[in-house]
């Protein structure tokens, strides 16, 4: 029985090192800060807003939440985006996705300062991250994945990691970070999409393998060699009428199955997501201490 990587516990480690960070910051005179725009009424971006917002108190940050109305409009929102851009009491931006239709997206993130752009999507961040410059902003999710391979001891270098799934806020930035000769990673990268041949085979071949697809239980025993690492990214909601909210989160993983033969594996929920948030509170604090220099 494999291995419980547990995310939980990890990001309490992070966040036992950034209040060490942010009480240096502050005896400097500088209070890291957070805002976090949503646009809409999204059940599931409200929770994450919300849970963003809780975290930044309970670090005492200082925090800004706006939440606009679904009907602001493309300027409306590029203006706010520009008065955060200017304030300097705030050090890092994320606008939550996805926006309502009106808004162009690609618009919305090439607006902010990629100096506050903590979510690591502004091109010149993304650029940053594929020539291993380290001032740039890696987006949080592959951050977190990275950071609990390192923490629960998993040898990256030297290994083949499969990445399933290929998006601009998981598969490829993660997989950019990985293959980077650095520290933690100088992994043997491969990236298997909707259109990969092979899938399973290729799979099979990993020592870790990191879901990240949004098909709910996709990933079977079948998939995973004997002894592998598996990183479970996916958030998926399947009906079930004996959950309280009639539906319960599972992940991109059958975890019952590949759990019997992989050696270590991230539950869900429990595994990646808390280690999402983490980054984000260290990437926040890693803008304000580069803008107070
Ligand atoms: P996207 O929908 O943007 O991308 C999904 C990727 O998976 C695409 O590259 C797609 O291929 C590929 N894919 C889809 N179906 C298959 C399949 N059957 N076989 C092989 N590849 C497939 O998703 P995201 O990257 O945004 O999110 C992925 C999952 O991670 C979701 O469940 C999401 O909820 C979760 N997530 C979790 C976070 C966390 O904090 N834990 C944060 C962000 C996301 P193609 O490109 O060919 O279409």
């Amino acid at each position: 029985m494999a291995k419980l990587i547990d995310g939980r516990a990890i990001a309490d480690n992070v966040y036992a090192e950034l209040r060490r960070d942010i009480a240096m910051l502050k005896s400097d005179g500088i209070t890291p800060g957070l805002a976090v725009v949503l646009v809409g009424d999204d059940p599931a971006s409200r929770a994450y807003v919300r849970s963003k917002d809780k975290m930044c108190r309970d670090l005492e940050l200082h925090s800004v939440k706006l939440e606009l109305p679904a009907t602001t409009t493309q300027e409306e929102l590029l203006a706010r985006v520009e008065e955060l851009n200017r304030d300097p009491n705030v050090h890092g931006i994320l606008v939550q996705s996805p926006p309502p239709k009106q808004i162009d997206e690609g618009a919305i993130v090439r607006a902010l300062n990629p100096a506050k752009d903590v979510d690591g999507f502004h091109p010149s961040n993304v650029a940053k991250l594929v020539i291993g410059d380290d001032s740039g902003f890696v987006p949080c999710t592959p951050l977190g994945c990275q950071r609990l391979l390192i923490e629960s001891g998993m040898e990256v270098s030297g290994a083949h990691v499969v990445v399933l799934g290929r998006s601009m806020i998981v598969g490829k930035p993660l997989a950019l970070l990985l293959m980077r000769k650095a520290t933690g990673a100088n992994a043997t990268v491969t990236v298997v999409h909707s259109r990969s041949r092979n899938l399973a085979e290729i799979t099979r071949s990993a020592d870790i393998v990191i879901a990240a697809i949004g098909q709910a239980n996709f990933v079977k025993a079948d998939h995973v060699r004997q002894g592998a690492v598996v990183i479970d990214v996916g958030i998926n909601r399947v009906d079930d009428a004996t959950a309280p909210r009639g539906y319960r989160l599972v992940g991109d993983v059958a975890f019952d199955e590949v759990a019997e033969k992989a050696a270590a594996i991230t539950p869900v929920p429990g595994g990646v997501g808390p280690m999402t948030i983490a980054m984000l509170m260290s990437n926040t604090i890693k803008a304000s201490r580069q803008q107070s220099h």
